[in-house]
């Protein structure tokens, strides 16, 4: 996993993101040994968001969920006060090998939200809506575009009037776009105030003038009063997933796996961990 916007994390220029890893595609041999993954850690005061592209991940917590996700499923998982899991290839896909590529999205909670029960949101492939394109004109309204130009699966909030199934505290967009018709811009219309980030997965397009590669990210200012981003793939079947979400102007006081609005909360969730207040 490399982090893609390493040097904005924690900051409010990509807030409620906190984090974004991307695992890009990865040839794995048969393994019948023991699972590639991570074992048991903690997290409390957000969510992560992990996306399946290809392969399968096995997921285990302290709340008692066990769940495989694989292509094209999501798992969002709120660790709010507090929760402990372990992510490792599931053994059936591990004991296959094949090619492995995730994504991993942190999200922050308000720090009403920090200290609320933990949740899990298994999110499958076939609950994901999917809305058409829609072609930007300079000088007419929008136009539908048929579904062989591409399309977006909505993860999360709304897109052209479809609902993503994603439970989310604050307002986010996580839309999971494929282009393929490489001659028209196409419009994407997001929430006054967000943050706005385009990531590039495979493909290649262009942004306010940038082109931008696979693993490269735009991170958009867009002003105050501006919603509509306009782009244009550059190669055909071109797969971007854009993020967008209100801005959660709160301090932010992290440390590993634990995001709070102060040291002192960082310093009582080492304690709650230590002395087992996460369950196991
Ligand atoms: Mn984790």
């Amino acid at each position: 996993m490399f982090p893609v916007f390493e040097d904005k994390a924690f900051t409010k220029s990509v807030s409620p993101f906190l984090m974004f890893d991307y695992a890009a595609p990865k040839e794995f041999p048969p393994n019948t040994g023991k699972p590639k993954g991570v074992g048991q850690h903690p997290h409390r005061g957000f969510e992560t968001v992990t996306i399946a592209f290809q392969g399968e991940v096995e997921h285990a917590d302290s709340l008692g969920n066990v769940g495989v996700i694989g292509s094209g499923d999501v798992q969002w998982m709120t660790a709010a006060r507090g929760i402990i899991h372990q992510e490792f290839h599931s053994k059936s896909w591990g004991a296959k090998g094949g090619t492995f590529e995730m994504a991993q999205i942190w999200v922050n909670l308000k720090k009403e939200h920090k200290m609320i029960p933990p949740r899990y949101q298994p999110i499958s492939v076939n609950d994901i809506t999917t809305s058409p394109l829609y072609k930007y004109h300079e000088d007419k309204e929008c136009e539908k575009a048929p579904l062989e130009a591409g399309s977006v699966r909505i993860i999360a909030g709304e897109f052209a009037g479809v609902k993503g199934p994603a439970t989310t505290f604050s307002q986010v967009d996580m839309w999971d776009v494929t282009i393929n018709d490489t001659e028209s811009l196409f419009e994407f219309d997001t929430v006054k105030g967000n943050n706005v980030i385009v990531f590039c997965r495979r493909g290649q397009f262009e942004i306010q003038g940038r082109s931008v590669d696979p693993q490269g990210v735009a991170i958009m200012d867009l002003g105050s009063d501006a919603t509509k981003l306009v782009l244009k793939a550059t190669k055909p079947n071109t797969s971007i997933l854009l993020l967008a979400g209100e801005v959660i102007d709160e301090p932010i006081a992290a440390q590993g796996p634990f995001v709070m609005n102060s040291r002192q909360e960082i310093q009582q969730a080492n304690v709650d961990f230590r002395s087992g207040n996460f369950g196991q």
